[in-house]
Parts: C-alpha cells; sequence; structure tokens
C-alpha cells in the first residue's frame, strides 16, 4: 500500500519528476535578484518540505552560490528543459525548496511570506498581508 502523495510534478520536458509526501512546512515569494534570474520573472514561488519526504526521479544539473548569508544554496534543474526545480541551503538541513509551479496542481498554494523585499520590482506584484522582509526573516529558535 502506497499511500497518495501531497503532490506530485515535473520539469517542462518531464525528464525529472518528483513527488511530494506531506504539506509544505513553509510556503514564500521570494524577490531576490537570483530569483528574479532564474524566473525572467519578478519572484520565484516557493515551498518548502521536508527532504526526507521528498521523492526525485531523474537526473538533475545543480548551481551552487554562496548566499548573501554566508550559506551555500544549491540549485538543481533539468538539464535538458532547463527548468529549475528545486533549492537548498545549508542553512536549512533537511529542508528542500520546491518552485510552485512545477507542481501539477498547485492551488494549495498559499504564500505565507514574502522575502527580499528590497529588490521587488514595481511591476511584479505579490501579496502583502503576510510577513514582508527585505532581506531574510530573523533567525527563528529551533
Ligand atoms: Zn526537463
Ligand atoms: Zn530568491
Amino acid at each position: 500500500m502506497t499511500e497518495k502523495p501531497f503532490a506530485t510534478g515535473r520539469c517542462l520536458c518531464g525528464a525529472v519528476s518528483f513527488s511530494v509526501a506531506a504539506p509544505p512546512l513553509l510556503m514564500v515569494q521570494c524577490h531576490c535578484t537570483d530569483c528574479q534570474r532564474i524566473s525572467g520573472g519578478g519572484h520565484l514561488s516557493i515551498a518548502r518540505f521536508k527532504s526526507d519526504g521528498v521523492t526525485i526521479s531523474g537526473e538533475t544539473k545543480t548551481h551552487i552560490v554562496t548566499a548573501d548569508s554566508g550559506n551555500t544554496v544549491t540549485r538543481r534543474f533539468c538539464p535538458t528543459c532547463g527548468s529549475r526545480l528545486f533549492s537548498e541551503s545549508s542553512g536549512r538541513p533537511g529542508v528542500i525548496g520546491i518552485v510552485a509551479g512545477a507542481v501539477d496542481d498547485n492551488a494549495w498554494f498559499e504564500p505565507e511570506m514574502v522575502i527580499f523585499k528590497r529588490s521587488q520590482p514595481l511591476w511584479d506584484i505579490t501579496v502583502d498581508d503576510v510577513p514582508c522582509y527585505d532581506t531574510l526573516p530573523p533567525p527563528t529558535p529551533t
């Protein structure tokens, strides 16, 4: 018996697919300039999940940067169609970010936080009735 996953998704060409067992830990909209370059738009909508509930099939390529925070951010994309799918940060072990747009049925996505508001373009309107941060939210004790 396999339980029905919370969500499934794939890249544009279908070479990379994934399933997610449980609902997200957090949903964010990120206006950082990296996300703007990646998306070609004004932000990325990202849902963060526990990594151990996410199953990925297909090969991905990685692009690794050191963020302003000093954390190592690893972004994974499909080498065939270029869809950018996953991100992980050394500051958030055990957590994986998945872009909402790659999820088959993403109607559940509802941003709980807007980050890097300082670089939000005026032409890219996102929600403002949730906590908004110029950069990242202050660290929360865990
Ligand atoms: Zn692809
Ligand atoms: Zn970003």
